[in-house]
């Protein structure tokens, strides 16, 4: 039986690939948490509530593309929580999903932070960026998505060297 059945979830979506399956979701706790969240000059803040279990690292070619690093991090929150409270993001439409799914990347205007990802049109979700949020540090992923173009060095950064400050 799945405990979760009938319970309201929060449906991982890809960046690029649209919906994923509930079979490969493992889901391991589901204890919603108030998260807030600003882009680096301050211009854009909001709120939301996200489920931890949902923090997703994505390897895909548009993330490392749009981020200018090597993957990003992310976690969804259904649109009905997802509060702006200051400020209004641009807005980039992506084409290139494998899918053919567009999806609307909202970003500061300002500073070029990018704030979240979502439907272009009735989006149940907003893909939100850990590092935006106040609370990222608590909110260690649960899952890899896109592993076919992960930089392969990224998958294991153990043994480079470490300092405390640059
Ligand atoms: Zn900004
Ligand atoms: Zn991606």
């Amino acid at each position: 039986m799945n405990p979760d059945a009938g319970s309201k979830i929060f449906l991982p979506q890809d960046e690029a690939a649209g919906p994923i399956s509930l079979q490969t979701i493992a889901r391991q706790e589901d204890n919603p948490v108030k998260v807030d969240g600003s882009c680096h000059c301050g211009r854009i803040a909001f709120e939301a509530t996200v489920d931890p279990a949902m923090v997703t690292i994505c390897h895909c070619t548009d993330c490392q593309n749009l981020t200018g690093s090597a993957f990003r991090a992310n976690v969804q929150t259904p649109a009905e929580s997802f509060v702006l409270l200051r400020g209004q993001p641009k807005v980039y439409i992506k084409t290139t999903a494998e899918s053919g799914t567009r999806r609307a990347h909202a970003f500061c205007p300002d500073c070029g932070t990018p704030i979240y990802a979502a439907a272009v049109t009735n989006t149940p979700t907003y893909s939100l960026r850990i590092g935006t949020l106040r609370q990222r540090a608590e909110l260690r992923p649960h899952r890899q998505i896109w592993c076919r173009s992960a930089l392969a060095w990224a998958m294991d950064i153990h043994e480079i060297a470490r300092l405390d400050r640059q």
